[in-house]
């Protein structure tokens, strides 16, 4: 019998995932695997080998020797072939290539099985786009977590501002919802809610909240 607990949370960007997931993970003292943390180092590393949003295949094939790890830390460190790139891969830039490089199904399958075998190690909270669908679909709990395009914008916005870059609201505006439509609408495993999946609107909720309404479906069975 397999007694992991694996959560998985998908959703539009700025729904609220990663913040709810760290919650989760750290109530239930379990790891926190961020799989948009993954496309977004090897965009980074994409950008340094001077590819762009079209070069997927060439992505795919540096993937290939990529290491991509999480280390400890608040936020938690992504290191990529051991740098640590945590900051790094939170510019807008980097958001914009990852969500490009993301399409190609050959940038996917490499991402998939990779963050397969970091869920097979054990228990854990994992979100992403694809999570509930493709890489943990026997998930014990799976969450869709959605809000407003204006609500995620704002949200952003405030994250950003805290790092102390303030990208104009219409920008950021535009450019979440370029990235969901890419995300709803590409070939490959889209982003979509899935039957067997918690629907979560995260309007007006505190991160805790919504962390204590996804431990009531788990309650739930
Ligand atoms: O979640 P985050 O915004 O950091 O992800 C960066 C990009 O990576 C997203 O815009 C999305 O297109 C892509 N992604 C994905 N599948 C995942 C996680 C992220 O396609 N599981």
């Amino acid at each position: 019998m397999n007694s992991n607990l694996v959560i998985a949370i998908d959703g539009p960007a700025g729904a609220g995932k990663s913040t709810v997931a760290k919650i989760l993970a750290s109530r239930l003292g379990i790891r926190y695997l961020d799989t948009g943390a993954m496309y977004r180092a090897l965009a980074l590393k994409a950008l340094r080998a001077g590819l762009t949003s079209q070069d997927g295949v060439q992505a795919a094939q540096i993937l290939e020797n990529t290491e991509i790890e999480f280390g400890p830390g608040n936020p938690q460190r992504v290191l990529l072939d051991g740098e640590d790139v945590t900051d790094l891969i939170r510019t807008m830039e980097i958001s914009e290539l990852a969500s490009a490089l993301s399409v190609f199904s050959e940038v996917r399958a490499g991402m998939v099985s990779r963050q397969k075998a970091l869920v097979a190690e054990g228990s854990c909270v994992l979100e992403g786009r694809d999570t509930t669908t493709v890489v943990a679909p026997t998930a014990d709990v799976k969450v869709f977590l959605t809000a407003s395009l204006e609500e995620r914008a704002r949200r952003r916005h405030q994250e950003l501002a805290v790092k102390g870059s303030e990208p104009e609201i219409e920008s950021l505006t535009k450019q979440i919802s370029e990235r969901d439509h890419r995300d709803y609408t590409r070939e490959d495993s889209p982003l979509t809610c899935s039957s067997d999946a918690h629907l979560v609107e995260t309007f007006g909720l505190t991160p805790d909240q919504v962390a204590d309404q996804i431990m009531g479906k788990f309650a739930e069975g």
